[in-house]
């Protein structure tokens, strides 16, 4: 048996604060005069970024395209497949390009630095890449993001975007999965 815990880990106001300063950090590091290409990995990160979008607009960056790459590397359950599954790739071309990748959370890490990879070997500019959140205590890989939300314990988190077997990923806050008897 799994349930919620009732008690967000990290609350809807706490959510918005972090994201308005991470996007603040990032227009402070990459400026507003250069271009810049989001490169979300759905599903997950669909909520943050949005709100990351609109946060960097406020800060003035210049987002000139927001695409997106569909792979997975869980099934419907907790536990990380290792193997990442690629579904759908960027339809922009980045060659020359500075792009900003946006995952919602970095867990063992091997999601990140096949994406990192990926994406280098089409020529960009420039790669750095934003999490939502970081679970450093699983790291299988040397793999770190440019920039965190959140570093969180070792647990099953959902909510933004997040889920579990497909759901809670309405929640507006992110809560921990616990398992029961
Ligand atoms: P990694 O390749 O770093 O192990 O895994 C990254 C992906 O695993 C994330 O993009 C996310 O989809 C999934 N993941 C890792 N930890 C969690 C978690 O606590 N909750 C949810 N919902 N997904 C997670
Ligand atoms: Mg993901």
């Amino acid at each position: 048996m799994t349930s919620l815990r009732a008690e967000p880990l990290i609350r809807e106001d706490q959510l918005r604060e972090r994201v308005d300063q991470l996007a603040e950090r990032i227009v402070a590091d990459l400026g507003t005069e250069t271009p810049l290409v989001l490169a979300g990995l759905l599903r997950g990160c669909y909520v943050f970024m949005a709100d990351l979008a609109r946060a960097l607009c406020r800060h003035g960056a210049d987002i000139e395209a927001q695409d997106f790459i569909v792979c997975s590397s869980y099934g419907d359950g907790m536990t990380s497949a290792r193997k990442l599954d690629f579904r759908m790739d960027l339809r922009t071309d980045i060659a020359g390009k500075r792009v900003l990748i946006v995952d919602d959370i970095i867990d063992t890490g091997h999601t990140l630095l096949a994406i990192t990879e990926h994406l280098q070997a089409q020529g960009p500019e420039m790669v750095r890449s934003v999490v939502l959140l970081d679970k450093p205590e699983r790291r299988e890989t040397r793999v770190e993001a440019d920039y965190v939300g959140f570093t969180i314990e070792n647990l099953f988190v959902v909510g933004y975007g997040l889920d579990f077997a497909q759901r809670y990923r309405d929640l507006p806050y992110v809560t921990v999965v616990e398992e029961g008897e």
